[in-house]
């Protein structure tokens, strides 16, 4: 009686199987919601992955937060996303920490000598990462630390779609030229390329290995092999002009209730334009045809093969949602087609075959 992310089991794992070899040394990245799966499982598959024979270069993490979970059941490399700060601890000698800042790379040295890190360059993302010249003055303190740990270079660029592979090779040269020593300083660890670029890039700097980290393209890539469902807990006849719901609106027309699993609490409808009722927002919505003319917002369930509209905003954990006559009624048990950001859902159950 639950929103459920099924997941056809084969389908998905030969996906799994085909993107890894596709990327040899491939970092699959678990965080947040782990993409819908969870974080332990997706932990889990990475290890399956592993046992299947590609090569992983490591697992990563988003925030330390999210380490002791994944650390239960991956015991390989494991590389924190976000950026080392000076209030991180360091009890965990094994972690590859992201270093973005001088200072914080002095800090690291200062606290933990043999941590092990890699230094993130600023891309045109502007989120985290050195300048070119705090590179290089991050290069000459590290050749004066014989004993650190640096594996490679970080960059993190916008959505894939091509056309950022100028930068990556100003950036790889950047990194290059400040001549950061270490057995394993000739890494390249890489987000959203095209597997061309990737290609390209392993062919243009052969003297180093490229590790392309991949979350959402792995996970979430055969979007055939998953259907997220909800089930229907109540059906209710209404008339035109009867009320209901939480404000006691009535109804527009007549037709159907459906009370579905499924609400805030799980990230549905959040996007939907939910409370603001003045004319002019909802003017947009009927232009964007999020809205219909009764005010009625677009769900994201299909039921009976269509779109269906919500009857009213969302509540915590069910949604109720309107059928006009006509409209094939399901039975209280039938499980819907759910549309969701998986990123953002919380499942209650996840079902693999
Ligand atoms: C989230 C993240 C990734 C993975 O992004 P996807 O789009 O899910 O593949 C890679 N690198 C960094 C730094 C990230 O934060």
């Amino acid at each position: 009686m639950s929103l459920v992310l099924n997941v056809d089991g084969p389908r998905w794992r030969d996906h799994l199987s085909a993107v890894a070899a596709a990327n040899p040394g491939i970092v699959p990245v678990a965080k947040g919601n782990g993409y819908g799966f969870t974080l332990g499982r997706l932990a889990r598959k990475t290890r399956w992955i592993r046992d299947r024979g590609h090569e992983v270069g490591a697992l990563a993490a988003g925030t330390y937060d999210e380490v002791p979970e994944l650390e239960q059941r991956w015991d390989g490399d494991l590389l924190v996303l976000t950026p080392w700060r000076p209030w991180v601890p360091l009890q965990n000698r094994n972690l590859i920490h992201t270093v973005s800042r001088l200072e914080d790379l002095e800090r690291l040295l200062a606290l933990e000598p043999r941590a092990r890190f890699v230094l993130e360059r600023m891309t045109s993302m502007r989120r985290h990462g050195m300048s070119a010249s705090e590179l290089w003055a991050a290069g000459e303190l590290l050749r004066k630390h014989p004993g650190a740990r640096a594996e490679g270079l970080a960059l993190h660029m916008p959505l894939a779609a091509g056309g950022h592979y100028g930068e990556v090779e100003r950036l790889v040269n950047d990194y290059v030229g400040a001549s950061v020593p270490g057995e394993r300083a000739a890494t390249i660890w890489v987000s959203h390329l095209t597997t061309g670029e990737l290609g390209r890039l392993r062919q243009e700097y052969a003297d180093f290995t490229v590790r392309p980290r991949i979350g959402t393209a792995l996970w979430l890539g055969d979007r055939g092999a998953l259907r997220v469902t909800a089930t229907v807990l109540d059906v209710h006849p209404i008339d035109r002009g009867e009320p209901y719901g939480y404000r006691g609106r009535s109804a527009p027309r007549s037709g159907h209730l459906l009370v579905v699993s499924g609400g805030t609490a799980h990230g549905i409808g959040l996007e939907a334009p939910v409370g603001d009722h003045s004319l002019r927002s909802r003017a947009n919505s009927i232009a964007r045809g999020g809205m219909d003319a009764a005010g009625f917002v677009r769900s994201p369930y299909t039921v009976g093969g269509k779109v269906r509209l919500f009857a009213e905003p969302p509540h915590m954990q069910a949604s109720m949602l309107f059928l006009p006559t006509g409209a094939p009624v399901p039975s209280v048990g039938d499980a819907v087609d759910v549309r969701v950001r998986h990123t953002a859902t919380t499942f209650d159950e996840v079902v693999i075959d």
